[in-house]
């Protein structure tokens, strides 16, 4: 019933040092930092590391966006064969190792590229490394070619619908910064897209076959821009989608104003994307949330210190609990709390059949239609485990799926200070920060020492403590 049961402390700093270790090893082989251009790879330079199959499967965000980045083709395949005679291969890998670089310094991103070094990889093989990294986002990097030598342009390609925004994003950005011509967002059935179960893209950066974008792409300061580019392409999208998905509606309809799209009979805001957090640009607003409940000990605790600070919070609660613990839901829903539904009885969803998942969420949603008089809008899947198709049938369901920002540990028996220390670090204006109100050790004392010193804490800091809903711009409860 914990969360995270899989985290185990020590290996995660090994897999962090062996891929630092790895990153520097390939990056430093790739990159001519004298010259203005960029030099091939020797094939057999770098040290052949399969840190891969070492990861773990961990269901889990450490407050950071783990993104993958796939430097297209490699080894025995070169890909594109560029104007100048350069191969593909080396581009990709040049520019792949720029944004990883860049992404390693930024604490919001934890980056993972799938070679290092140039060697060929199967196309599902890429896939896999960021399903089994649960990554957040998957960026394959490629050059473009073509017969005829005035074909140009950047272009970003998806294969799931849901990878739109992301797709979007960073093709705005990337033009933006390298000034190519813009040939827009693709659906194109791609393999290295087809099976990941985050938002993937392939970033077709510029024509190789073209002399002009080949110059660009294989200049430092043409990759260095476009590296730049993606990282703040990402930056938006994981901070700002929201509004950006807003953007690209009014320009769809230019009589309807921007602005939050939850007008009409769906919910069209939350049919395309699982949401760790609310957008910067709405202030420096944060919602707490409390999972595993309700129960008759803490949860009670809970919301006294809840009420005495003046301030509504979120509750992701399990039918099985709420069946027991019935007058607890009343009281948090009484009190102007937002309510969510976690699960009947705390599942892993991947390792679920499509029938009992559907049945975990519409058990819970009956039972606290019974108790508190209408069916949330909010799901989060226990553990944050999901897989792709039913990501796509829970929001099918007019349910959006809430994860978080912000993991406090709280469940584990990290002291308040710790837990403060989290907060800390990882809070940024928007962020959703997850606690527990059941299955804790010692009876959670240390979430409700925690909550006693970071409440007033991010109020001097001028954070105001928003619900979920309120947060992401979504309505409480579901039509009737
Ligand atoms: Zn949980």
């Amino acid at each position: 019933m914990i969360d995270y049961k899989k985290r185990k402390k020590i290996p995660i700093l090994l897999y962090v040092l062996l891929i630092a270790i790895m990153f520097i090893v390939g990056f430093r082989l790739v990159v001519n930092t004298g010259a203005s251009t960029v030099e091939m790879v020797p094939a057999s330079s770098a040290k052949r590391t399969e840190p891969y199959q070492t990861l773990p499967a961990m269901p889990n965000h450490q407050g950071t966006f783990r993104i993958v980045i796939d430097p297209g083709h490699g080894g025995k395949d070169p890909g594109a064969t560029g104007v100048s005679g350069a191969y593909e291969k080396a581009f990709n890998l040049s520019l792949a190792g720029r944004i990883a670089a860049l992404l390693e310094e930024d604490p919001m991103f934890e980056p993972l590229l799938t070679r290092t070094d140039d060697r060929f990889i199967e196309l599902e093989e890429r896939a896999a490394i960021a399903n089994d990294w649960n990554a957040d986002a998957m960026i394959s990097i490629h050059g473009n070619t073509y017969t005829d030598p005035m074909t140009s342009g950047t272009e970003t390609l998806y294969r799931h619908e849901d990878s739109i925004p992301l797709a979007q994003t960073l093709q705005e950005h990337l033009v933006k910064a390298i000034d190519l011509r813009d040939r827009g967002v693709k659906e194109e059935q791609l393999k290295v897209l087809s099976t990941p179960t985050m938002p993937a893209v392939l970033i077709e950066a510029g024509y190789l076959t073209n002399a002009e974008d080949e110059r660009l792409l294989l200049s430092v300061e043409g990759q260095e821009l476009a590296a730049q580019a993606i990282v703040e392409g990402l930056k938006d999208y994981f901070t700002g989608s929201e509004r950006l998905s807003y953007e690209l509606q009014a320009k769809g309809d230019a009589d309807k104003p921007p602005g939050p799209p939850r007008s009409g009979t769906g919910y069209p805001s939350m049919e395309k994307k699982v949401y760790f957090n609310g957008s910067a640009k709405d202030g420096k607003q944060v919602a707490l949330t409390f999972d595993d409940g309700p129960d008759a000990v803490v949860t009670p605790q809970i919301l006294d210190i809840l009420k005495e600070h003046h301030i509504k919070a979120t509750f992701f609660i399990l039918g099985d609990r709420a069946e027991r613990h019935p007058e607890t839901v009343r009281r948090i829903a009484e009190e102007g709390h937002a309510i969510g539904n976690h699960s009947w009885s705390h599942p892993n969803f991947k390792e679920l059949t499509m029938e009992e998942a559907t049945k975990q969420i519409t058990d819970t949603q009956e039972e606290l239609n019974d108790i508190i008089g209408y069916r949330p809008s909010l799901f989060r899947p226990p553990y944050g485990a999901m897989d792709a198709e039913k990501e796509k049938a829970i929001q099918n369901m007019d349910l959006a799926i809430v994860n978080w920002s912000v993991d406090t540990m709280d469940w584990s028996g990290v002291s308040a200070q710790e837990i403060m220390t989290i907060i800390d670090t990882q809070l940024k204006p928007g962020g959703i920060i997850l606690q527990h109100t059941a299955n804790g050790k010692n009876q959670l004392a240390n979430t409700l020492e925690a909550l006693e010193l970071f409440i007033p804490d991010l109020k001097d800091q001028g954070y105001s403590f928003v619900t979920v809903p309120d947060l992401l711009h979504l309505p409480e409860s579901q039509p009737e």
